[in-house]
């Protein structure tokens, strides 16, 4: 409660969220506004934009979103720079833009692996880049990243996925210990399987699978992550960095 209280009165109230259009990156762009941010959403359409700007102008205030596709470098940098000039440097940061490109690794093209690594991994590198030196000039701030329960377990058919996860969570161990003295502090959270259209596309007799070995019997919800990034967010979890939170309904307990 104190430390709510304190996030309201506080100035560092603005909010980035990648790939904020569906799924989880809604569900945290959502909470976040409850919690008082300003949000600023990224989609990789013009058109997934304005419906985003739309939505998270209905919740109330000045949110905004902008089109951001972290597998490109160059449009990275500008689209970037763009939203610092228009809306200055966040506090918040979440990488939560992903995909998946699932096949057994006998049969895994170049192009599934790349593009997972390119986009999951790298895309994680360039934002971060992109937004360090304001980050360390402001001397506050959270980078939240995005992973997944397969970055530890692995899993079947998901060589590319799970290894630009747990590179992501490598990523975030050390990049928060270069900037930890800078009170920027950088953690992930590990989903397990949440239901958004990226778990839907799979096959029946998997989710079935699936469910059988989560001990709650259930998928998680985008706001059962979405908690865990406002708590990353909050003065509560300011002496928390280069941790990965687990939120998974109990399916790896390690
Ligand atoms: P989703 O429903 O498929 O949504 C993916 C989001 O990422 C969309 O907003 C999409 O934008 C955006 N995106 C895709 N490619 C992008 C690119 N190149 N540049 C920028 N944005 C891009 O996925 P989700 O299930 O919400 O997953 C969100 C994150 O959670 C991902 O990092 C995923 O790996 C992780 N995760 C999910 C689960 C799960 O069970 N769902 C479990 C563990 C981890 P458009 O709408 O414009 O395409």
């Amino acid at each position: 409660m104190l430390g709510q209280t304190s996030d309201i009165k506080s100035s560092k109230k603005l909010a980035l969220v990648t790939g904020a259009s569906r799924g989880i990156g809604k569900g945290i762009a959502e909470t976040l506004i409850a919690k008082g941010y300003k949000v600023v959403g990224t989609a990789t359409s013009e058109s997934g934009c304005a419906s985003l700007r739309k939505d998270l102008q209905a919740l109330g205030g000045e949110h905004d979103a902008f089109v951001l596709d972290i597998s490109d470098s160059d449009q990275v940098k500008s689209a970037i720079a763009d939203f610092l000039a228009n809306h200055g440097t966040p506090f918040v940061v979440v990488n939560n833009a992903g995909i998946t490109r699932d096949n057994l690794f006998m049969r895994m093209k170049d192009e599934e692996w790349l593009d997972v690594l390119n986009t999951n991994l790298s895309g994680v590198y360039r934002v971060c880049k992109s937004l360090i030196k304001p980050l360390i000039k402001a001397r506050a701030g959270r980078i939240i990243n995005i992973s997944s329960i397969v970055g530890t377990t692995g899993n079947a058919g998901q060589v590319n996925y799970s290894a630009a996860k747990a590179g992501l969570e490598g990523l975030t161990r050390s990049l928060a210990q270069e900037i930890a003295s800078r009170n920027i502090t950088v953690n992930a959270i590990a989903p397990g399987f949440i239901a958004t259209d990226m778990t839907d596309g799979l096959p029946e007799n998997q989710k079935e699978a699936i469910l059988a070995s989560i001990p709650m019997k259930r998928m998680g919800t985008t706001n059962e992550i979405a908690g865990s990034v406002a708590f990353l967010a909050s003065d509560d979890a300011a002496y928390i960095t280069g941790q990965t939170i687990h939120v998974n309904g109990g399916m790896n307990m390690g």
